[in-house]
């Protein structure tokens, strides 16, 4: 055996993909687990959607007018975009492919269109969708939050339920009942999806490999 034999690959970072409708609470979801576990990368999409109150352009979004969003997707530069609510959203590709390559995990956080675009394209990434504890509850959270019209909100309301019946294209279903068990239940997720046999494969072969 040479000296580094024991010294295994970099395993790759696993893709995890947060889905579930409009005012679920994957925004707070995914702050708090970058508080809990800060080794999860998030990867920062882009939009053509006009900046929130308090948004930071390259911080929540890329804010992108549309002609800018046409050249991302043109020179193949988003992993996946999808139209929602008469915007464009798209997760830039490069800074996920290079950051899994690093050995880093990155969080999606997506609508479901996009999702199964990434699930074509990345079979072994973990999707999980958040659910809300009542569609009467989601529809709370989505007036409260005060920044939609009405109209927006019934249109969010209305993609909201033909999102939930996508949820059979994804591994688990979290209800977001409370933020911190919600975040305890990813990071239960993520523990046991790093020690599934076929992520250690790679590493057992090149042992196999070296004592043969
Ligand atoms: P919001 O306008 O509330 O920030 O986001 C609207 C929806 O777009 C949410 O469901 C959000 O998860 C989703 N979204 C955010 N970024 C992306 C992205 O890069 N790609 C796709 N497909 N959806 C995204």
């Amino acid at each position: 055996m040479t000296s580094n034999t024991n010294t295994l690959e970099r395993e790759r970072g696993i893709l995890i993909v947060l889905s579930g409708p409009s005012g679920v609470g994957k925004g707070t979801v995914c702050a708090a687990l970058r508080k809990i576990s800060p080794d999860i990368v998030y990867s920062v999409s882009a939009t053509t959607r006009s900046p929130r109150q308090g948004e930071v352009d390259g911080v929540n979004y890329f804010f992108k007018t549309r002609e800018q969003f046409q050249q991302l997707i043109d020179t193949d530069e988003v992993l996946e975009w999808a139209e929602y609510v008469d915007n464009f959203y798209g997760t830039p590709r490069r800074f996920v492919e290079e950051t899994l390559r690093s050995g880093k995990d990155v969080i999606l956080e997506i609508e479901v269109q996009g999702a199964l675009q990434v699930k074509q394209k990345f079979s072994e990434g973990v999707f999980i969708f958040l659910l809300p504890p009542s569609l009467d509850e989601l529809e709370n959270r989505i007036v409260t939050r005060g920044t939609e019209t009405d109209e927006v909100i019934r249109s969010r309301m209305s993609v909201a339920i033909d999102e939930i019946r996508l949820m059979e294209h994804y591994d688990y279903a979290i209800v977001n009942d409370h933020v911190e068990t919600a975040c305890a239940k990813i990071q239960a997720i993520l523990a046991a999806e790093h020690c599934k046999k076929e992520r250690m494969y790679p590493k057992i072969v090149q042992w196999m490999d070296e004592v043969n």
